[in-house]
């Protein structure tokens, strides 16, 4: 038997190279023009769909979801801004981020001063290109440096869009790991994004080797990554797949998982549901500065699936928060801004959650009556003796005091102030011995 609990972040060697591994992935995906509908989406999908089992899904323009529309498709050929001398100086072709996302095609010439109103800059931070959206209105334009801006001169512009917004389709795509349980985890990363890294390519990889890592496991839970345009995706899925939701019984939305910055994750609606504390646990045993927030209407589409028609267990991991870092929304958020040690970190949080959501469970002391006799069962032999040896022995004290049908391992090393992995090693040590019993789980 071995005699010491393993650390709650355990990335074991076959893992070791996984943050180099995920950052290959985001640096395949950054080149793809990205929105929330169109080529960039499926394209996006077809790589991931090599590396897991995914089934992807088309919902056609037109569609009602809830308050919502599926819109009109967008597609884009080539876009750019052509000075008198038929010089691109400002071209698709380098970056992505140069075409206000969604915009309508568009073929003209003017004057320096009609170009300007189509231009997008990003004054506080003058060499970086912002990314700009243009959903839900039609409208057209261009983002550049503000620095470029300055630099343009008066004189005639050529400026061409070739982009198509016509009745298409919104794709989505869907891994499904089945399980013990029908109960579902939900883990979700929006795909609508272009060439940006930390938001959300580093979620939308790492979620991929998740699934990998989980498919090769025995789960109790199923589980159902969902890789779907920001908002309209998860509206468009939750309209579809309101008939099942009550099976979710954990979910997170990933999001911004490769910067420098502290991991921080945001509660669910409701605060106090299991991935709420396992996350909250993770983070205070991870040995490393994090931060929790409370919920609020603003953020990722944890937004719609904590809408409050649904009010579904789903949080949100992140590292530094949308809007919160500099880089954030520009070209800026690229290869470097993400590292392969944060995205093994990440990695290795959002494993840890689910290692605690899947043991997670409530045990009954079959041996209530006074402490049973630990010494003549050989658990202090086993056990106690050396460094940490101390703390097993309290582990398992407080394993079987709260052994009483009401607490979980999560509520017994909430309550006991020791790390979960100490708690569940414990458990296991006893139930071995048949002093504890697992609680039947009803339905
Ligand atoms: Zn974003």
């Amino acid at each position: 038997m071995e005699s010491t609990a393993p650390p709650l972040l355990n990335v074991e060697d076959r893992l070791a190279g996984i943050g180099g591994e995920i950052h290959d992935l985001v640096a395949r995906l950054y080149p793809i023009c990205r929105s929330i509908t169109g080529e960039g989406v499926r394209e996006t999908l077809r790589i991931l769909a090599e590396q897991i089992q995914l089934e992807m899904s088309e919902v056609p323009t037109g569609t009602n979801v809830f308050d919502w529309t599926v819109p009109n498709e967008w597609n884009i050929r080539d876009a750019y801004v052509k000075n008198a001398s038929g010089e691109r100086i400002i071209d698709f072709r380098r970056s992505n981020l140069h075409v206000v996302n969604y915009s309508v095609p568009v073929r003209a010439r003017l004057s320096l001063m009609e170009l300007k109103e189509h231009l997008h800059t990003a004054p506080e931070h003058p060499d970086w290109i912002p990314y700009r959206t243009s959903y839900y209105s039609e409208d057209w334009g261009f983002c550049l440096s503000h620095n470029q801006l300055l630099e343009l001169t008066e004189g005639e512009y050529e400026v061409c869009i070739d982009s198509t917004l016509e009745p298409g389709h919104l794709s989505y795509g869907e891994c499904y790991l089945e399980g013990q349980t029908a109960d579902e985890m939900l883990i979700y990363c929006h795909v609508c994004h272009p060439s940006l890294c930390n938001d959300n390519l580093s979620s939308i990889a790492l979620a991929v080797f998740l699934a990998r890592e989980l498919s090769r496991r025995a789960l109790r839970y199923s589980y159902r990554f969902l890789f779907a345009p920001g908002a309209i995706g998860s509206i468009t899925w939750l309209r579809l797949n309101e008939a099942g939701l009550s099976k979710i019984k954990h979910g997170l939305v990933l999001s911004c998982l490769g910067d420098a910055g502290r991991s921080t994750y945001k509660k669910s609606r409701s605060g106090d549901t299991e991935i709420d504390r396992a996350a909250t646990h993770m983070l205070q045993h991870s040995g490393r500065d994090y931060e929790i927030v409370d919920f609020s209407p603003w953020g990722h589409d944890e937004r719609q699936f904590c809408s409050p028609g649904f009010d579904l267990p789903v949080g949100c991991l992140m590292r530094t928060p949308h809007g919160q870092f500099p880089e954030y929304h520009t070209s800026a958020d690229n290869l470097d801004l993400v590292k392969p040690g944060f995205l093994a970190d990440s990695f290795a949080k959002c494993l840890a959650i689910i290692d605690i959501l899947e043991s997670n469970r409530r045990y009954l002391n079959q041996n209530p009556k006074g402490e049973p006799h630990l010494g003549k069962r050989g658990l202090y032999r086993s056990i106690g003796g050396g460094p940490g040896g101390k703390e097993r022995e309290l582990a398992m004290l407080w394993v079987l005091n709260l052994a009483d049908g009401r607490h979980d391992l999560l509520a017994i090393a909430e309550r006991s102030g020791l790390g979960y992995g100490a708690i569940k090693y414990a458990a296991d040590v006893l139930r071995e011995h048949d002093l504890l019993r697992e609680m039947e789980v009803p339905g």
